[in-house]
């Protein structure tokens, strides 16, 4: 299971500054993917190799009236299930009171908590610092998030602190003993995650076998499908014992992201009785952004007038257009229908997310690519694609070379990945581009 650093301090301490430099996208494309909300929670970093995943609990300064309760609910259940907490400060404010709010708060958990003295750029660090020794936290670092100074000191302090350097495989590596593809059930509360999971396992043909344990979260089910094997990540939390459905816990955006993850392929999960919330949204753009393949469902599609179908799908459109690589379904998990398709989509995506591509093919379809719309110009020349290769799978990554090509526009990476797509049928699963200039 990947760590999870919270990111805590009162409002305008530079939590948003600092996480942004911490995720930074390591996906041009997602980032600029039309219709994502950019100003995301929950982001994935890669500190020295290791991933993370980095929550930006918002600004918790005493007023927590004022936010959205369910917002709310869920930051403090970050901390709560952080392994390590950032705790930022204001070096040219001084402590305020609101800063020992929170350090109060902070005093009752039980983990690493690093106090971080941040925008300490252009004034005398050693002097911003002594103030906040006096919280009483062992260390108390200097940090200009804005400028990324005193980063690598920070992440160094993580490694410390989490003892990352050990061989503490469990942190490093997730649930290995999973069997065959990892499918992770997702979605909102209510959505009928647990419906579709119930459904799932009480499919003929279905052989599912003793639950492998649980993990600390989300419940590991394995399960054979017209002999193939598949573990499911349950994030509803249905422990299946005979015929009790049991509900073990309650909704939690980190185990969610945990088990998107820990997937291979994940199947997002919607309610066609609901609006599309930016929640749904922030889960998908995770889903693309964590490099995972995509199934989604549409739920309780049953008892809707025709009508009404046609308004969900406008909205689908309207909503999710900027996700054309996913297939979706319309399916009802309390009556089966639709259920068996999604196998397949979901057989795809992973089929999708391992293709073998060779380089001659690649650069074949690159010269095709460019022929059919030509790379623009930068500065009076033309960009110049000249070969592509594989670069690796799940998700399939393309390697291109040419000259200038790392000014190329986001729009015509779209084109060329649509391009890709395309040709190579790559459905279900997101694809990366890596430019690099020259030979
Ligand atoms: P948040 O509300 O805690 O998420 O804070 P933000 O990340 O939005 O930052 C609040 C303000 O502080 C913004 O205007 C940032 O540009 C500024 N800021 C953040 N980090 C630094 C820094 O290292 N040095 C300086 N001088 N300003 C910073
Ligand atoms: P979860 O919180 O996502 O696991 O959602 P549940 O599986 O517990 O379902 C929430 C509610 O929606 C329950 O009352 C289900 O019976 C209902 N539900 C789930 N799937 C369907 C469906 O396909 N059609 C209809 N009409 N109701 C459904």
């Amino acid at each position: 299971m990947l760590p999870v650093i919270a990111l805590v301090g009162r409002p305008n301490v530079g939590k948003s500054t600092l996480f942004n430099r911490l995720t930074k996208s390591r996906d041009a494309l997602v980032a600029n993917l039309p219709g994502l909300t950019r100003d995301r929670q929950y982001g994935q970093a890669t500190l020295k190799g290791q991933k993370f995943i980095v929550v930006d609990t918002g600004g918790i300064a005493g007023d927590e009236e004022g936010i959205d309760g369910l917002m709310a609910g869920q930051s403090l259940l970050a901390i709560t299930e952080a392994n390590i907490v950032l705790f930022l400060v204001d070096a040219r404010t001084g402590m305020t009171a609101a800063d020992e709010f929170v350090a109060d708060h902070l005093r009752r958990q039980n983990k690493p908590i690093i106090v971080l003295v941040n925008k300490v750029d252009g004034i005398h660090a050693d002097a911003a610092l002594s103030d906040y020794y006096s919280l009483g936290y062992q260390t108390v670092l200097p940090l200009a998030a804005a400028h990324g100074r005193g980063v690598n000191t920070l992440v160094d302090t993580i490694f410390d602190e989490l003892h990352l350097e050990s061989n503490d495989e469990d942190q490093l590596i997730g649930y290995e003993k999973a069997q065959g593809l990892k499918l992770a059930i997702v979605g909102r509360p209510n959505v009928g995650k647990s419906t579709l999971v119930n459904r799932f396992l009480g499919e003929e043909r279905v052989v599912v076998y003793d639950l492998p344990g649980t993990t600390r979260d989300s419940i590991y089910i394995e399960m054979e499908r017209r002999d193939k094997k598949y573990t499911l990540i349950d994030t509803a939390g249905v422990r299946r014992r005979g015929k009790v459905k049991e509900t073990v816990e309650k909704f939690s955006v980190l185990k969610t992201l945990q088990a998107i993850d820990d997937s291979n392929v994940s199947i997002m999960v919607m309610d066609a009785r609901e609006p599309i919330t930016d929640q749904d949204l922030s889960l998908i753009s995770y889903i693309i952004d964590s490099g995972r393949s995509m199934v989604i469902a549409i739920n309780k599609w049953d008892g809707m007038t025709e009508e009404q179908r046609d308004t969900v799908k406008h909205e689908i459109d309207r909503r999710l257009g900027f996700i054309d690589f996913a297939r979706i379904h319309f399916i009802s998990a309390l009556h089966g229908s639709n259920v068996g398709h999604l196998w397949e989509s979901v057989d795809e995506a992973w089929a999708s997310a391992q293709v073998e591509m060779s380089a001659s093919k690649l650069t074949r379809l690159l010269e095709e690519a460019s022929e059919k719309h030509q790379p623009p110009t930068v500065r009076g020349r033309r960009v110049k694609l000249r070969y592509a290769h594989p670069g690796g799978h799940n998700p399939p990554l393309i390697v291109i070379h040419g000259n200038q090509c790392s000014k190329l526009p986001e729009s015509y990476k779209r084109f060329l990945i649509n391009f890709f797509r395309d040709k190579l049928k790559l459905i279900g699963t997101p694809i990366r581009l890596e430019l690099k200039e020259g030979d």
